[in-house]
């Protein structure tokens, strides 16, 4: 019998960084893919990725900025660490969806609990970009939400 059915699994945007000071290291991201990879054979995985590898909204605000313009601009670089996850696991033969709390449609349908479902039903990894889709939180958060849902 399988230990777990459906897993969410949050992956800070600071992990993507492996030894860099920014950005996202294209060997930890192929380590993390191969795991998920793996992973997916046993569970259901819904994924929640953070930014703090690209930008946070406090780190701007530390620097004069607008706070929710720089929440914004972390949730967009939780959008970026999603597609380059997503973009790593189809490369691995590995259907997955891209839904996103911000509504960015060319790139990813917009988040709801029943179209996630449908989507892990179906034997996607489904990977939720764009945070809450709120600013003033962080994707910690948005990640425990995304469980409850
Ligand atoms: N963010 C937000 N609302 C959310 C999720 C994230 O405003 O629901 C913004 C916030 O500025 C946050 C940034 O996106 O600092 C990146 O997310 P987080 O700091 O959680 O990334 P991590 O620490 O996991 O890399």
């Amino acid at each position: 019998m399988k230990k777990y059915t459906r897993v969410l699994l949050k992956l800070s945007g600071e992990a993507l960084m492996g030894k860099q000071q920014y950005g996202i290291d294209p060997q930890r991201l192929d380590d993390y893919a191969e795991e998920i990879a793996e992973a997916s054979k046993q569970a259901q995985i819904a994924i929640v990725i953070g930014g703090g590898n690209i930008f946070r909204g406090l780190q701007g605000a530390s620097k004069g900025m607008d706070r929710i313009q720089g929440d914004y601009m972390g949730m967009l670089a939780t959008v970026i660490n999603s597609m380059a996850l997503q973009s790593t696991l189809q490369s691995k033969g590995v259907k997955t969806a891209l839904l996103s709390g911000v509504f960015i449609d060319r790139i990813a349908d917009s988040m709801s609990s029943a179209k996630a479902i449908r989507l892990l039903e179906e034997g996607n990894v489904v990977i939720i970009g764009g945070g809450s889709g709120n600013p003033f939180f962080t994707t910690d958060t948005a990640s425990a939400l995304r469980a409850v849902e």
